[in-house]
């Protein structure tokens, strides 16, 4: 088969209109690609630097026609899309990821049995059955999280039941969403492959990030993670298996965690660009952005070294208790690059931005985020 190199001049449709979808349409635009995105609001992040915005829910099968019939290709800013309205839209423009990545991908327990079947190691883990929560942590002990299958992000739609902790009621918490639960991991760290498969197969990996994550949502990221090269090696090797069996084509994160005796077990695929990716966007020679565009467009991957080592910290809207955070403790800093995604809602938890160190040294870096972030919370 032939594969239509989209060049600069082509349109690319983005289903979602988050941040990922607005630094992903910066990169294209940048580059002489257009961008129309479909969105439930006109005024959402990537709408605000896009050349047109279909506005429409995300499972709004009509609205997504009308965005494919204009438009070359078609990507996505989240994995939420339902894979139903994907198929529909792969009957008229190419969909990268397309549909099948996607229903593997969204629903946790189909996405750790394909883990299993690729043999990749992952946390105890049972699916569980209607609301007998005790059978499925009678399988991975105490103390467990569970986690709905579908549509969870930054930690939404998960909760943790200790030793003592009445397990029943915990899962109602969880509202009858299907679940899954999983044995608490005694990780020493979290990390995260980025990597970027084109048309071709081609694959082109990210210096190898380590997470840190506040109440299950992700607060800073430092690249690359000091690690011993067979373990970077093989946790490389690892997301290079899942992109692979997948079929994948574009950036796709694997986050693992790293136990103390060095094994790692595979955590989560997200099948887009990804938040400990952000550091990418001024750190490395290519970012997962224009990395994703060149992949889904079918034109040569760019190079993903890194010219420097870098810490990523978010911005959550708990910053903005007081009002908008004085920007002069960040904007001061010649290391620092301030990313705002446009949004106007600074609810407690949401990601509002992130500033990304440049910094050779990690540890100063993280030591000035930090300190960073708490003038940040002070001003008011
Ligand atoms: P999300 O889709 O919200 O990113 P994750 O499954 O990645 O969901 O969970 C978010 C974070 O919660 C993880 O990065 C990790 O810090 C913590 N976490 C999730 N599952 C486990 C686990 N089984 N053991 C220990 N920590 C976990
Ligand atoms: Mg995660």
């Amino acid at each position: 088969m032939t594969v239509r190199v989209l060049g600069p001049g082509a349109t690319i449709g983005v289903l979602g209109g988050g941040q990922l979808g607005r630094m992903m349409a910066v990169a294209a635009r940048q580059m002489g690609y257009r961008i129309i995105v479909l969105d439930p609001s006109p005024r959402c992040p990537t709408a605000q630097v896009s050349d047109g915005v279909v506005v429409g829910a995300l499972d709004d099968v009509e609205a997504a026609r009308h965005l494919a019939h204009q438009v070359d290709v078609i990507t996505l800013d989240t994995e939420h899309v339902p894979a139903d309205v994907l198929d529909a839209l792969e009957a008229i423009v190419p969909v990268r990821p397309g549909a099948a990545v996607l229903r593997t991908i969204q629903d946790r327990l189909v996405q750790k049995q394909f883990l299993g079947r690729i043999g990749l190691p992952q946390a105890a883990w049972a699916p569980i059955d209607g609301a007998d929560v005790h059978g499925a942590l009678a399988k991975v002990g105490r103390p467990a999280i569970l986690k709905v299958r579908r549509a969870g992000y930054d930690g939404k739609g998960q909760v943790r039941i200790d030793e003592g902790g009445d397990a029943e009621a915990l899962l109602a918490r969880l509202r009858g969403e299907p679940a899954v639960a999983e044995e608490v991991v005694p990780f020493v760290r979290e990390i995260s492959v980025i990597l970027a498969r084109g048309l071709d197969g081609q694959i082109r990996i990210y210096p190898v990030a380590e997470n840190v994550h506040h109440r299950h949502v992700l607060h800073t990221t430092r690249a690359p993670a000091a690690m011993p090269d067979a373990r970077r090696k093989a946790a490389e090797a690892i997301a290079v298996s899942v992109a692979e069996a997948l079929g994948h084509v574009g950036v796709m994160a694997v986050e693992m965690f790293e136990l103390a005796d060095g094994r790692l077990l595979v955590n989560e695929i997200a099948p887009r660009t990804h938040n400990s990716g952000h550091y990418t966007y001024g750190a490395c020679a290519t970012s997962q952005f224009e990395q994703h565009i060149r992949a889904i467009c079918g034109v040569p991957l760019g190079d993903p070294r890194a010219l420097t080592g870098a810490v990523m910290v978010n911005l959550i809207g708990d910053l903005w208790a007081h009002g908008p955070p004085a920007w002069h403790a960040v904007l001061a800093r010649p290391e620092a690059r301030l990313h705002l995604y446009g949004k106007d809602a600074p609810a407690p938890g949401r990601k509002m931005g992130h500033v990304v160190l440049l910094d050779d040294d990690s540890d100063r870096a993280l030591a000035t985020a930090e300190a960073m972030l708490a003038t940040l919370a002070a001003r008011s």
